[in-house]
């Protein structure tokens, strides 16, 4: 099973060596190169670089970069270069890696649960002073781990309250496990008022939201949060869910995301000076990479590669996301056909069923390139059965799709794509 080479037969000096001579072209050409035993995965910083320029030039507001999605340290530098200087940041391993790739950028740590230990060191050693929470314990446990050794409370505390709302607009659920109830929530805005220097509100309506009706409905639900508990709010953060394109998923241009939120916000009352966040994780990093694999056997439509669900293909296993797939090579011409794909370990959750459209004819040896991996991808790769190991290679050409092109047209296909005034 997976692959039959010895590992080491592409050794990590043979190709950080001839990165060092060559930027590859596309996936084509490092296939072409190197013939790799392993997948690899491929990095395209000139579109993580766009699409953080997107978000800080047109969102309006401040942009946090949601590092669970992807925490690659060359990905978080490109980040930093572009102008993202804020980070949602979820464990303590989270906010020690931030602030050592990037030791000016600031730190939210934006997790409702949290331990003692992981609050006081992020407070202490690394500068956070933004925590969010959902519970009045969690509010006890960030005054009490914030505290000086004598124990006078901090005076520079922004803490955000995280309202539960309404995943029904996303691909993926965010609504269940986090996030105090609109009946719930005016005592914990009161509380956490008294002791906070900046006060938040924030919420996630789910990862891949496909309307901006989404962000609009959430943001009523703060406007009556903060309405209940009469609280002066200086942060409102709308968290992440910035939809990226996949297939049959097509989501409306990102500006009208930002044009709904903008006006939905404008219209709270909360004070003049108050402040507009967001979260994207996936829309940052969606385009950033694509994944090189190789067909290892074919049984009838079954396609067995070496990369799967405890690689980089979790989401395409387990929610059944479909990414765009591309065969490279050129002599298979035969017509479109659907392929299901088995990953190289040994069980049988690691298969990946698709629809994945390849040339009829694609047999064993042939490379695929895998598209649109950078958020949630890349990132779940683990180490399970002796596979995961990839090397990362930067290509040049343009992801297998973009919202941040310029020629990005609004399909509007969707029923639940809500028209806009
Ligand atoms: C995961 C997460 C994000 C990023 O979500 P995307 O859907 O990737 O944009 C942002 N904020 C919080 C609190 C999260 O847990």
């Amino acid at each position: 099973m997976g692959t039959s080479k010895p590992q080491g037969s592409l050794s990590k000096r043979t190709v950080w060596g001839s990165l060092e001579l060559h930027i590859y072209q596309d996936a084509s050409a490092v296939a072409g190169a190197l013939a790799p035993d392993e997948p690899v995965i491929l990095n395209r910083p000139r579109a993580a670089v766009r699409a953080a320029r997107f978000f800080v030039e047109r969102f309006p507001g401040k942009s946090l970069y949601a590092v669970k999605a992807n925490p690659s340290p060359e990905l978080l530098a490109l980040l930093w270069d572009a102008g993202i200087t804020h980070y949602d940041v979820a464990s303590i391993a989270e906010v020690r890696l931030v602030r050592r790739v990037l030791p000016q950028a600031t730190l939210c740590f934006m997790h409702p649960v949290k331990t003692a230990s992981a609050i006081a060191e992020a407070y202490k050693v690394h500068g956070v002073r933004t925590f969010s929470l959902d519970s009045q314990e969690e509010l006890d446990k960030i005054v009490a781990a914030t505290a000086g050794d004598d124990g006078t409370a901090a005076t520079d505390l922004s803490l955000c309250v995280r309202l539960r709302v309404s995943s029904d607009y996303s691909e993926l659920s965010l609504a269940a496990k986090f996030g105090i109830d609109l009946a719930d929530a005016a005592p914990l805005l009161q509380a956490t008022r008294q002791v906070a220097d900046c006060l938040g509100i924030c919420f996630h309506v789910g990862s891949q939201a496909m309307t901006p009706f989404a962000y609009v409905q959430a943001l009523e639900r703060v406007r009556a949060a903060i309405v209940d508990a009469s609280v002066t709010v200086d942060i409102v953060d709308v968290g992440g869910g910035f939809p990226s394109i996949y297939p049959g998923m097509e989501p409306p241009p990102l500006t009208d995301y930002f044009t709904v939120i903008h006006r939905a916000a404008e219209s709270l009352p909360v004070s003049y000076s108050s402040e507009l966040w967001c979260e994207p994780g996936r829309a940052l990093c969606a385009e950033y990479n694509s994944l090189l694999v190789r067909v290892e056997k074919r049984r009838g439509d079954e396609l067995y590669i070496n990369d799967g669900a405890y690689g980089a293909l979790f989401d395409a296993a387990h929610v059944g996301w479909r990414f765009p797939v591309k065969c490279l090579d050129r002599t298979r011409r035969s017509a479109p056909a659907e392929f299901a794909f088995y990953g190289p370990t040994c069980d049988d959750a690691d298969f990946m069923k698709g629809p994945f459209v390849l040339p009829a004819d694609i047999g064993p040896g042939d490379y695929i390139e895998i598209g649109m991996l950078g958020a949630y991808g890349a990132a779940m790769r683990t180490a399970f059965n002796g596979f995961g190991q990839a090397e990362a290679i930067d290509v040049a050409d343009e992801p297998m799709a973009s919202q941040y092109r310029g020629d990005w047209r609004d399909p509007r296909v969707s029923d639940n794509v809500v028209r806009l005034r």
